[in-house]
């Protein structure tokens, strides 16, 4: 019997979310078009930082780097 990798799958979990993510502010919000209160939280997202430096990446990579780096929060209004 083949023993589960629960590291592997969580890895694997973080790499097919999508979130949309700010730099400048450090959060980011999970995007999930099938929800319609996740797309509503996206689109307050996307007005509150509105000309801010925010790009669309996997969650892991928004994973700290280093003992030192803040990370990132999830978006909440
Ligand atoms: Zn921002």
């Amino acid at each position: 019997m083949m023993k589960l990798d629960l590291n592997e799958s969580t890895n694997n979990n973080l790499k097919k979310t999508r979130v949309r993510a700010c730099f400048d502010c450090h959060v980011y919000c999970i995007i999930n078009v099938n929800n319609y209160k996740a797309i509503q939280l996206l689109q307050q997202f996307e007005k509150t930082h509105r000309g801010h430096r925010t790009q669309i990446v996997n969650l892991d990579e928004l994973k700290p780097k280093s003992p030192t780096d803040i990370g990132y929060n999830v978006y909440q209004t």
